[in-house]
């Protein structure tokens, strides 16, 4: 197994909890950064060799990393997997820019309709598996074509919108063996100061109605059809509870904050403990939006 020959950052034994905004998890062996797709070939290639698992993360904002860590190679878009261009007027981006990197450079192109995802803390590729939304817009909106590593053939294929099955909270690839590693958004053109005036609002409402002072993965569960979890969880009396240092937020019932030292064990128990209460009062079964990593 030789990772030091590839042409990026390589980190042994790394502290999950630095690379996901819940500030949780244990250590992963393995923390590769690629900058090219070329790069994550070659990891997987070294991966497949070896018989390490591996595991995909753009920036750890929809994870909770167990406190074991992660027995294999993390591989991590955020920071060098984040060019941004202008093509045939389409945004092209690697899928480690951020959604607030990719906000900046359409606003800055006067192109609108990427406002409602400026504030979510993830990245476009995170995004796009997760077909991430706020505010009344989803990725699916946006979405003009994509381009994934089939990590089993190593053959790049291109995905148009329509074929990626976008659904809530949901898009094809949570299916499929596949890395994104380029995204395509059809946006329209736009008054510039009207998309910051906007993008300002929207920021103003995130920092008024979320614990952004805390760790945490968002909004812990999915959206119950018919109903908000938020309110089960409000009206449950959940509000502040707290297993040790994970707690329901004060500011916002649908987020589990990490007001200090929480670990993943935490957290899992006050997830379940919500679980149960709600279904006890309302009959409804919450489902966690957050993707768990390790055992
Ligand atoms: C304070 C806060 C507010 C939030 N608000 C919102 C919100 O308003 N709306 C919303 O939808 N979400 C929200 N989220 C959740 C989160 O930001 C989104 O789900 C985001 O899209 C996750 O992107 P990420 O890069 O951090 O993905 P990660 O957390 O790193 O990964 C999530 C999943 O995507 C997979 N993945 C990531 N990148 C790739 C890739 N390139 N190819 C294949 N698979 C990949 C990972 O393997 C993992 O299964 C919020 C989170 C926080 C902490």
């Amino acid at each position: 197994m030789n990772f030091n020959n590839l042409d990026c950052n390589v980190k042994y034994d790394e502290p999950l909890k630095n690379h996901t905004t819940f500030k949780i998890g244990g250590n992963c062996k393995i923390l590769v950064e690629p900058k090219s797709v070329d790069n994550i070939i070659e990891i997987l290639k070294i991966c497949k060799n070896n018989n390490l698992n591996f595991f995909i993360i753009g920036n750890g904002s929809n994870l909770l990393v167990s406190d074991n860590g992660y027995d294999g190679v993390i591989i991590k878009l955020k920071e060098n997997f984040s060019n941004i261009y202008l093509n045939d007027g389409y945004v092209v981006s690697q899928s480690g820019a951020t959604l607030s990197e990719v906000f900046k450079f359409s606003m800055n192109n006067s192109l609108t309709g990427f406002e409602f995802a400026s504030g979510i803390p993830g990245t476009i590729g995170g995004a796009v598996y997760m077909n991430a939304g706020a505010y009344g817009g989803e990725m699916k909106d946006v979405v003009s074509e994509v381009e994934v590593l089939d990590i089993d053939t190593l053959e790049q294929i291109v995905l148009k919108s329509e074929n990626l099955h976008f659904d809530y909270r949901k898009s094809i690839v949570q299916e499929r063996n596949y890395i994104i590693t380029k995204v395509k958004l059809k946006l329209s053109v736009g008054d510039i100061n009207e998309i910051r005036a906007v993008y300002l609002d929207l920021k103003e409402k995130r920092n008024s109605k979320q614990p952004l002072e805390f760790g945490s993965a968002g909004s812990t569960f999915k959206r119950p059809e018919g109903n908000f979890a938020s309110k089960l969880i409000e009206d449950s009396g959940l509000k502040g509870y707290s297993v040790n240092d994970a707690m329901v937020s004060k500011k916002h019932s649908g987020f589990i904050v990490n007001v200090g030292n929480a670990t993943c064990s935490d957290v899992l128990k006050l997830v379940d403990y919500v679980k149960k209460t709600v279904y006890e009062k309302y009959n409804v079964k919450l489902e966690m939006e957050v993707k768990i990593l390790g055992e």
